[in-house]
């Protein structure tokens, strides 16, 4: 059974493609955020990825980019964005398809069929969901860190840190999104919190904790992984 992630946050079309899509025998996951998506696609690794580019937390683009850093599972764009930039955008992000709302529910099935077809093909590297360095490895999948032979353990809080950065290889990701998604929307100014447990994770991970090779601090800003 393909199994098909929709990222969409308007309940009626989630409802019609998970109506059609199930009648098709797909297996049908969802997602009415970008956090929600990251998060989905790295845990349950879907065959396939629906995606809406106006989502209420996050631009579409950078789910693509975030699920890109380590995957490449179909993403098929579904938006009412119609201009050529949009999509330039979504696909130079990695996206592999590009529907614009409103559309056909057929024509998008046919779409997603032969996104899945040229996935299934010979040449389809394995899909990644370790993340490696030089000094530890993150299974995004078994939810597990290592360190040489070592298994690191992680508090659930520092896992999420580390999965959202770990997922965004390369990229800034500011102190307010990671205190949104890791403690919610009551703890966006709680820099402290996160100041708190970066210390941790690198003192867990780093060679040199005093000076991040890999969780690195942006200062003001965020932080970023340098894989
Ligand atoms: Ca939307």
């Amino acid at each position: 059974m393909t199994r098909v992630l929709v990222v969409e946050d308007d309940p009626q079309l989630v409802r019609a493609l998970k109506i059609n899509l199930q009648a098709r025998k797909f297996d049908v996951e969802q997602a009415t955020n970008g956090t929600a998506a990251l998060r989905l696609a790295a845990a349950d690794k879907p065959d396939v990825i629906i995606l809406d580019l106006g989502l209420p937390d996050m631009d579409g683009i950078d789910v693509i980019k975030g699920v890109r850093g380590w995957s490449r599972v179909p993403i098929l764009v579904l938006s009412a964005r119609h201009t050529s930039e949009d999509k330039i955008r979504a696909l130079d992000a990695g996206a592999d398809d590009y529907v614009t709302k409103p559309f056909s529910m057929d024509e998008l099935l046919a779409r997603l069929r032969a996104a899945t077809r040229r996935q299934e093909g010979p040449d389809r590297p394995d899909e990644v969901v370790i993340v490696t360095t030089e000094d530890f490895s993150v299974d995004l999948a078994a939810k597990k860190v290592r360190r040489g032979e070592r298994t690191v353990r992680l508090t659930p809080t520092e896992w999420h840190l580390l999965e959202i950065l770990v997922t965004h290889p390369g990229h800034l990701v500011s102190q307010r999104k990671l205190l949104l998604e890791v403690w919610g929307p009551t703890y966006a100014e709680n820099t402290n919190y996160l100041r708190v447990y970066m210390a941790q994770l690198r003192r867990k991970l780093e060679p040199d904790p005093s000076s991040p090779r890999y969780l690195v601090t942006e200062a003001g800003m965020g932080y970023r992984f340098e894989p």
